[in-house]
């Protein structure tokens, strides 16, 4: 028996290759999966739990990262250090810049709990956010749960074809290293124990995506027509410049959540040490303060950060600024 699993993360590409998926293979062979991080806009949660179940027939299953048992070795680690024990005899002989107090580990002890979201929750266990140099977020957030969603239908007794809907267009960079240097990403790979990938959209441009959209009659992420160029995280820790301002512009409310996110880690974890969403050099923003209030300020000024682009100022946010000219 074989089982066609699609990764659904509310984006083009993944919707796309589900509906390829059902095109070859039927629902009864498809399943669907998101993988919800807690840092999604609600938007795209409706689209993949709600509206493309709707139009296509296919229910798309959800998982989520559950960090319960860290919270519980934390928890135990900080209660020996709140009760007088050195932090070496609790962490060994691992060297860190800042130190915690017994005071600073009762503190953190009471606001130290499960949220029930997982990008929370992975960030108040690590004690900090992920960067673009340690992205563990994917690993964390969507790798784990989906593999762990794919190795139950294998236990079931079925093979699974991981279908993954990703493209060497999608960036500049990839598209550099990888066409045509014979290192490409494979489109088909064995994994072993009854698990394969499989990457059909490997060589489609964006063009191609949102043609097969069309072709099933389904609607792409409406997010894309209110000037977003992904959505995926709200933001993505690897987000641009731009992209930054358009989600401060429109969503103030993901900004103000992530803000509220920065001072509740910064609760529980060393004293003094600096926590932020993004980090010292993401995306050019280096050298200045980098909470998330601190980068989208920088994010509406012009190249240097010194002068505020007043014209930006002026867009108006609520037009139609899809980046794959959806509208015209
Ligand atoms: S979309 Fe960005 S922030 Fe979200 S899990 Fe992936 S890399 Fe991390």
């Amino acid at each position: 028996m074989l089982t066609h699993v699609v990764s659904v993360s509310g984006g083009k590409d993944s919707t796309a290759t589900l509906l390829l998926a059902l095109e070859l293979y039927g629902p009864e062979h498809v399943r669907a999966v998101f993988a919800d991080t807690g840092n999604e806009h609600e938007t795209t949660l409706e689209y993949a739990l709600d509206y493309l179940p709707r139009v296509t027939g296919k229910a798309v299953d959800l998982v989520r990262a559950d960090f319960s048992g860290e919270f519980a070795h934390k928890r135990a680690n900080l209660e020996r250090i709140a009760a007088g024990e050195p932090e070496s005899a609790v962490y060994g002989r691992r060297q860190f810049m800042y130190h915690w107090t017994p005071e600073a580990a009762r503190c953190a002890l009471e606001l130290l709990h499960p949220t029930g979201n997982p990008y929370l929750d992975l960030c108040l266990v690590r004690g900090g956010f992920p960067s673009r140099k340690r992205q563990y977020c994917t690993q964390y957030l969507k790798t784990e749960p989906l593999t762990e969603y794919a190795l139950e239908i294998i236990e079931g007794g079925s093979d699974v074809w991981s279908w993954q809907g990703v493209r060497i267009d999608e960036s500049e960079s990839r598209r550099v290293r990888h066409q045509g240097t014979g290192a490409c990403v494979k489109s088909f790979e064995v994994v072993g124990g009854g698990l394969f990938i499989y990457r059909p959209i490997l060589r489609w441009n964006v063009g191609s995506v949102f043609e097969a959209h069309s072709v099933a009659g389904v609607s792409p992420n409406p997010l894309y027509t209110q000037g977003m160029s992904r959505v995926g995280c709200m933001p993505c820790i690897n987000c641009s410049k731009a992209e930054l301002r358009a989600i401060a512009d429109r969503f103030p409310e993901h900004i103000e959540r992530i803000a509220e996110w920065e001072r509740l880690v910064s609760s529980v974890t060393r004293p003094r040490s600096p926590v932020s969403f993004f980090h010292m050099g993401t995306q050019g923003h280096s050298g200045q303060a980098s909470t998330i209030a601190h980068v989208v300020d920088w994010s509406r000024t012009t190249r240097g950060g010194r002068q505020r682009d007043l014209l930006a100022q002026l867009e108006e946010p609520s037009a139609c600024s899809s980046a794959y000219g959806l509208c015209e």
